[in-house]
């Protein structure tokens, strides 16, 4: 992996079966250049490190470095890291994806309403998480929520 692809704010995930860190994705959040050899600070969300630091370790946004070949480029969160930060790992069993990109010259979907679709919200319904393409203020509004059902 080359280490030009990776800066602050890149999302990777750990590539290293030595590390309990080992298939977790994390937000690059510095990068240390002291020694010759560059080592990336990834801080973990919540839901992935949790169990693995003390009681409320997990809350100070520890920094953990790594070297760059022990990482992935990843594109954008999974969606079970995605859906574990918003509803927490036994709130949901099952993710619905949706295949395409967002279109954005397609209307908001909900009733009513003026705007053109142009976030991903997740929408916990019974436990099936899923993708909900719709306007800014809808997704402020409905990302995260458990609900009956989907909006309309
Ligand atoms: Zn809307």
């Amino acid at each position: 992996m080359s280490d030009k692809t990776i800066k602050v704010g890149s999302i990777v995930t750990i590539v290293n079966s030595n590390t309990i860190f080992n298939g977790k994705q994390g937000k690059v959040t510095k990068i240390r250049t002291k020694s010759r050899n560059l080592k990336y600070g990834i801080v973990f969300p919540e839901s992935e490190t949790r169990h693995l630091y003390g009681v409320n370790e997990y809350k100070k946004n520890i920094v953990e470095y790594f070297a760059s070949d022990n990482l992935q480029i990843d594109e954008d969160w999974r969606f079970d890291v995605k859906a574990n930060n918003l509803f927490g790992k036994r709130m949901w069993h099952h993710y619905f994806k949706l295949q395409e990109a967002i279109d954005q010259s397609l209307p908001c979907p909900i009733m009513g309403c003026n705007e053109h679709k142009s976030h991903r919200a997740l929408i916990n319904v019974w436990g099936v998480v899923h993708e909900f393409d719709c306007c800014k203020h809808h997704f402020q509004q409905f990302n995260g929520t458990l609900r009956d059902f989907l909006p309309e």
